[in-house]
């Protein structure tokens, strides 16, 4: 692989990460590259080969390390997590001037792996291929994946599975949690220069340690505006799977939810329903006041002064997130340039998709047309009669406002645990048919109505694992 890596992570004080080459595996073999993405971070896919990403060998220029963090898990404080199953092979510059790091996800044991055997199998590692490309085609913000490749070894999780390795590209894999590994252990100069890379890499404009928790409030809170715009649940919001970038990061038990209901689970392991699709702008808010706590050692010397501050910036959160979502979903139901009373009417629709049991992705693809109410069975005329008269009032034409906001394809439970299933028998065709459809989701194909359809009841995902 010819990749130009300009590592900086490896510049922070040492004890942020702890150098880590990957554990070589059997039998490597490449089940797909993303020659698109390969090419942006100026890396010509062809010279990439299944050595380079399953750490067999390893890249001229790369700085293998396992990076530290801690984080909150379900509310639970965990004072050391970190990389146990993923290395950071270093940073690329792409051809935007943008920083990237590859990281390969589920290289082997690491400083940080616990009790883990640091591997992933194949299944998470093409649902996380899937997930994320499909995110990113929807226009939201997320890490990306390069490659998915098959090690040869057999991996344990209850049964003996194929063994396999994401490489995934992230803005950078700063997360609520790094910042929270430093505070806790009362490491202010770890703190301050964590921050001052972290400003560097994702909010040049900003100062200080407040600047970067406000950057964070405000691309937090269009990111779950974004993930509910789509009806897609993260499952495991903790905040070491919080990232300061913005982006999406850890897509475990993250699902998209097939029939509108605010309090879907997925996850197995959330049997609170703490990561209840309704519930993820709060626990946003609750993660972002976890950063602010880490961050207060560096925003006063009074440290009053500094919670009072911190606090400002916090209250951000919500009317960044309101304003976000409701541009969305105005969107969503035609309007381009929404007013405060849509809210109104946009609540109203999810009220009665709810009572309906209405499909939230095919529900709002309908509306294009005009008519939802093969979806929306209950009190849908009373309903299109005020939308249709708030619409009159719209400048611009409607449909084409929905068409560009609600995707005819997403990534539906069934369909990835359907392209696993294949996946672990060698037929990859799944798979690949399904990115082939998710790159470019908002467009009417037969193929896209044919991945459309929601799950017969046979078919249906009740829970998904990590
Ligand atoms: P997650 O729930 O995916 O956010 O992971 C939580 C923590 O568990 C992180 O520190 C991971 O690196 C670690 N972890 C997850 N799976 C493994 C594994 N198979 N081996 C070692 N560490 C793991
Ligand atoms: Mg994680
Ligand atoms: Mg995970």
């Amino acid at each position: 692989m010819r990749a130009t890596f300009d590592n900086s992570y490896t510049r922070l004080p040492a004890r942020l990460y702890s150098p880590q080459p990957p554990v070589p595996v059997a039998a490597p073999d490449l089940i797909t590259v993303n020659a698109p993405l390969a090419r942006e971070l100026g890396i010509d896919p062809d010279s990439i080969t299944a050595e380079d990403l399953s750490g067999n060998v390893i890249p001229k220029g790369a700085e293998p390390i396992a990076q530290l963090y801690a984080g909150h898990q379900f509310g639970n404080w965990v004072p050391q997590l970190g990389d146990g199953r993923a290395v950071l092979l270093g940073e690329v510059i792409d051809i935007h001037g943008n920083r990237r790091d590859i990281q390969l996800k589920g290289a082997g044991r690491t400083a940080y792996s616990r009790g883990g055997d640091g591997r992933a199998w194949l299944g998470p590692v093409l649902r996380e291929y899937v997930v994320s490309e499909a995110m990113h085609a929807l226009g939201i913000p997320t890490t990306r994946a390069l490659a998915a490749l098959t090690t040869g070894e057999t991996v344990y999780r209850e049964t003996s599975l194929p063994g396999a390795i994401l490489a995934r590209v992230a803005a950078s894999h700063i997360r609520v949690g790094t910042f929270q590994a430093l505070a806790s252990r009362g490491d202010t100069e770890g703190l301050r220069a964590l921050t001052d890379h972290a400003l560097a890499r994702h909010a040049p404009d900003a100062e200080g340690a407040l600047g970067l928790l406000a950057h964070t409030v405000t691309a937090q809170a269009r990111l779950i505006a974004d993930w509910m715009s789509v009806g897609f649940i993260h499952g495991v919001m903790n905040t070491d799977n919080m990232t300061i970038s913005g982006e999406t990061i850890d897509y475990g038990p993250c699902a998209f939810m097939d029939a509108y209901h605010g309090a879907t689970v997925f996850s197995s392991i959330d049997r609170m329903g703490r990561y209840a699709f309704q519930n993820q702008p709060d626990i946003a808010l609750w993660n972002l006041a976890q950063l602010a706590s880490a961050l207060v050692p560096l925003i006063d010397p009074d440290q009053e002064a500094a919670v009072t501050a911190a606090t400002e910036v916090l209250d951000r959160f919500a009317p960044a997130f309101r304003a976000a979502w409701l541009a969305r979903f105005a969107a969503k139901i035609g309007i381009a340039a929404p007013r405060a009373e849509d809210e109104d009417l946009i609540v109203r629709l999810l009220k009665a998709m709810s009572a309906s049991g209405a499909d939230f992705t095919n529900t709002f693809r309908a509306l294009a047309e005009g008519d939802a109410s093969a979806h929306v069975t209950e009190g849908w005329a009373d309903w299109a009669a005020d939308w249709q008269a708030r619409l009159a009032q719209e400048p611009g034409d409607p449909a084409t406002t929905m068409r560009a906001a609600n995707p005819a394809v997403i990534p539906r439970n069934h369909r990835i645990e359907q392209m696993i299933e294949a996946a672990v028998t060698g037929d990859y065709a799944p798979f690949h048919a399904l990115n082939a459809v998710l790159a470019r989701p908002f467009d009417d194909t037969p193929d896209s109505a044919a991945f459309a359809a929601p799950p017969k009841p046979e078919e249906e995902v009740q829970q998904t694992f990590c």
